[in-house]
């Protein structure tokens, strides 16, 4: 008998497998496991939660959340920070919501107002107290982020954040979260501020990137340098520094909204 392909039960999916926040990645093509949901290689027991998240070239993408990492051939648990840059973006973007999903249920087993056990909307991604004298529904958390490339003449600035300074040392923009009550002009101008001694203007938004290590938002700007001299706050950075654009230390990958800043203030010069 032929099966009908429209039959959502029998179609093929892309399995974004999380246990212990880490998403099984194979080693090559395109990384996310894919294939019917009905063939899934491990026991039914240990989906804790098996929820689909969006679309990604006309196929569902299922994120599949098990109670330990079993060993099923797929490929390994691992960071989605190793598969930045070299899988297309929206992929990428998909299997970062999963990880933010799965971060969120896990999370938000009990209410923060009363205590109660939450449970799961079966409509939106969200989790609901069941005490009717309290109500409280909670929305995964995403933190927004400013990330700013910062030029003076053909110069950009360029720091290197404490945990960037390894063996191999990378020299990016200086980025920090939003504050309550801020908007993301005032954040990019107090960070900078905060971390650099330096004022800016210009603030120009030019894009963004889901960054979901572990929720946030980066808001990408360029700004001009306005005045001040640089003196860097030491529990941040290790150093920050103008550099010549044709003479440029190593940079964040391809891919992160930090490369494409830098290469806009790069072409722009
Ligand atoms: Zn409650």
């Amino acid at each position: 008998m032929k099966t009908d392909p429209t039959n959502s039960h029998q179609r093929d999916a892309w399995w974004f497998i999380i246990a212990d926040n880490e998403i099984v990645l194979q080693p090559q093509g395109r990384f996310i496991p894919y294939g019917n949901t009905n063939d899934l290689p491990f026991s039914t027991e240990l989906v804790k939660t098996k929820i689909k998240i969006g679309m990604f070239e006309s196929s569902p993408c299922y994120l599949i959340s098990l109670s330990e990492q079993v060993d099923m051939g797929l490929g390994e648990y691992t960071s989605l920070r190793s598969i930045l840059g070299k899988v297309d973006d929206q992929l990428f973007y998909m299997a970062g919501r999963a990880l933010q999903i799965d971060l969120f249920y896990k999370t938000h087993q009990f209410c923060g107002q009363c205590g109660s056990k939450m449970f799961r909307i079966k409509w939106e991604f969200a989790m609901q107290c069941p005490n009717d004298e309290c109500s409280h529904r909670c929305y995964p958390r995403i933190s927004p982020c400013m990330i700013v490339a910062i030029r003076k003449d053909k110069q950009i600035l360029l720091a290197l954040h404490k945990r960037h300074n390894t063996d191999n040392p990378i020299f990016t923009n200086l980025a920090g979260f939003t504050e309550a009550g801020e908007t993301m002009e005032q954040c990019v101008e107090r960070e900078v501020f905060e971390e650099s001694n330096l004022k800016v203007k210009n603030i120009e938004y030019v894009a963004s990137q889901p960054w979901p290590f572990p929720h946030s938002i980066m808001m990408g700007f360029v700004a001009d340098y306005a005045s001040g001299e640089i003196k860097i706050d030491p529990h941040e950075l290790t150093s920050a520094a103008w550099y010549d654009i044709d003479n440029l230390p190593a940079l964040p990958n391809i891919g992160t909204i930090a490369r494409k800043l830098i290469n806009k203030v790069v072409d722009e010069a």
